[in-house]
């Protein structure tokens, strides 16, 4: 069996001197080589993998033959967002994992498994590329007009396939552009932002709008919406983060990662006073967390101490161990190679500041692993005679998001479960509220961007069956 054939990645020591994509893309000899390694199952566990099913098979057949743009096409068929997908999907838990080659007990697919996602973000790109993306002349309206609330991936995703049906999809963006947590969220060293600006164009390119600087709840209600056009989805999402609740959390230059990495990826911050929002780099960053949210706010971190001609030192603090870590395995191993130190079994306490009111170093005490919980890792249990200090000058959060509350709070009609996402029928994605439809985050918890794709799709599905109920009485 052949190695699997990695791209080519940028030096380290380059990597942190900016904001350049790390990885580059297969080259077409590399993209054919990669696909024949793939052994054609007679039985693809790998599409079982994929949380929207795409024929993986199918697609990486044509890659085989050279049959690019058809690889492409067979993507399109149930993945919006091929070049962002094949550069942020969480493979070793999906898709990769299944594949027969990866071995059957990992937590996460091992080396051996066809790389597909790499196939993917080479077919998504070939397909930019050499077709314009394709999709893209306007399809003929039918009149039906759906107000979609919030422009991340489930926004667009629910766009783009009711666009395809005819339907014109008006979407309203709180923020000044389009993309929701892959705009403010994701670092360009991981999402070009080309790349992006060119995934949702082609999408919107079918039919549709976006209307930015619109916080719908504030600037205008639901109900008004609801009253403008034929049915609302709602994709707003899980921006409210969450803090460990610990003193001195509110010290100056403590920040939680949603803030930290908007004022960089959105506001500029890192260009300063080109652009009007600062930020602190402080010489000695600690991050908690151990998700993808703290890996970017590392990495992050790391290059604006760089270009301030500091010494980077960056620690993420984790309680559980490496194994535990929900992040993808490749942004920790980037973030290992550019120089993040760890450390892990690590419960932060409290945060020290000082006279002016600024953070100067984080109290914590050591863990050890116990029971497994209900997420299947084994449990953080914090040693009190155990306790350790890390000296830093920053701080970033980065314990995970919850629900948006900006709209359900000011949407009391709208039903929530205990963890306050909006409550949704499982198969039509329909809310409480007649004609309101949710998916993403907002409805599913955090989760990745191809899971809310998928809810996307379900809830176009359940608008459009929506839609022709009405047109019929
Ligand atoms: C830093 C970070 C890194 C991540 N990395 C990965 C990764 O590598 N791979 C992966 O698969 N997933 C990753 N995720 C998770 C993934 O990005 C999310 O699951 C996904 O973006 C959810 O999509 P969404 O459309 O539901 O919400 P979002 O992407 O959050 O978009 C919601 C949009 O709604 C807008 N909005 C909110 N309220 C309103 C309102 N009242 N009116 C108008 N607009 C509103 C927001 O401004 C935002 O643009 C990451 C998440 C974060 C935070």
């Amino acid at each position: 069996m052949k190695e699997p054939i990695h791209p080519s990645e940028l030096d380290p020591k380059e990597r942190i001197t900016g904001f350049k994509e790390v990885i580059s893309g297969y080259r077409e000899d590399q993209a054919v080589e990669e696909a024949r390694r793939c052994l054609q199952c007679k039985n693809p566990l790998c599409i079982q993998g994929c949380p929207v099913g795409i024929d993986i098979k199918k697609f990486i057949a044509h890659i085989q033959r050279g049959k690019f743009l058809r690889a492409y096409e067979i993507i399109k068929e149930k993945n919006r967002f091929p070049s962002i997908c094949g550069r942020v999907c969480p493979a070793e838990y999906q898709c990769r994992r299944a594949c027969v080659l990866s071995g059957k007990h990992a937590p996460y697919a091992s080396a051996r498994a066809i790389q597909i996602h790499f196939l993917e973000r080479f077919a998504g790109d070939y397909g930019l590329r050499h077709a314009g993306g394709r999709a893209s002349s306007r399809l003929p309206r039918d009149g039906r007009r759906v107000a979609i609330v919030g422009s991340g991936p489930a926004g667009v995703c629910c766009a783009g396939e009711l666009a395809r049906a005819g339907v014109t999809p008006v979407l309203y963006e709180a923020l000044h552009l389009p993309g929701g947590v892959l705009r403010y969220g994701i670092p360009e060293f991981r999402l070009p932002r080309d790349v992006l600006r060119q995934e949702i164009d082609t999408i919107l390119s079918a039919g549709g709008e976006v209307i930015p600087n619109v916080l719908v709840g504030r600037t205008c209600a639901l109900d008004e919406l609801r009253e403008q056009y034929d049915a609302v989805f709602l994709g707003v999402g899980a921006g409210t983060p969450s803090f460990l609740g610990i003193p001195g959390e509110q010290l100056g230059n403590v920040y939680s990662a949603n803030e930290y990495l908007t004022r960089v990826n959105l506001m500029q911050a890192h260009h300063f006073p080109e652009y009007h929002t600062p930020i602190h780099v402080p010489a000695r960053a600690v991050v908690i967390g151990g998700g993808n949210t703290a890996m970017d706010a590392a990495r992050v971190a790391l290059r604006l101490q760089a270009a301030q001609g500091m010494k980077p030192e960056v620690t993420v603090v984790y309680r559980r161990t490496e194994e535990e870590m929900p992040c993808r395995r490749l942004e920790l191993l980037h973030a290992q190679e550019e120089g993040v130190k760890f450390k892990f079994l690590t419960q932060p306490v409290e945060f020290q500041g000082d006279a002016q009111g600024r953070v100067r170093g984080l109290r914590a005490v050591e863990c050890r692993l116990g029971e497994k919980d209900a997420s299947g890792r084994r449990r953080p249990v914090p040693q009190p005679d155990r306790p350790l200090q890390i000296e830093c000058d920053g701080a970033v959060i980065a314990i995970g998001l919850r629900p948006n509350q900006v709209l359900t709070r000011l949407t009391p009609q709208l039903k929530l479960n205990s963890r306050g996402e909006i409550e949704v029928d499982s198969q039509t994605m329909a809310t409480s509220l007649a004609g309101v439809f949710a998916g993403g985050d907002i409805a599913g918890g955090e989760g990745t961007v191809i899971e809310a794709m998928g809810m996307a799709k379900k809830a176009a599905r359940g608008i459009l069956h929506f839609l022709s109920g009405k047109n019929s009485s």
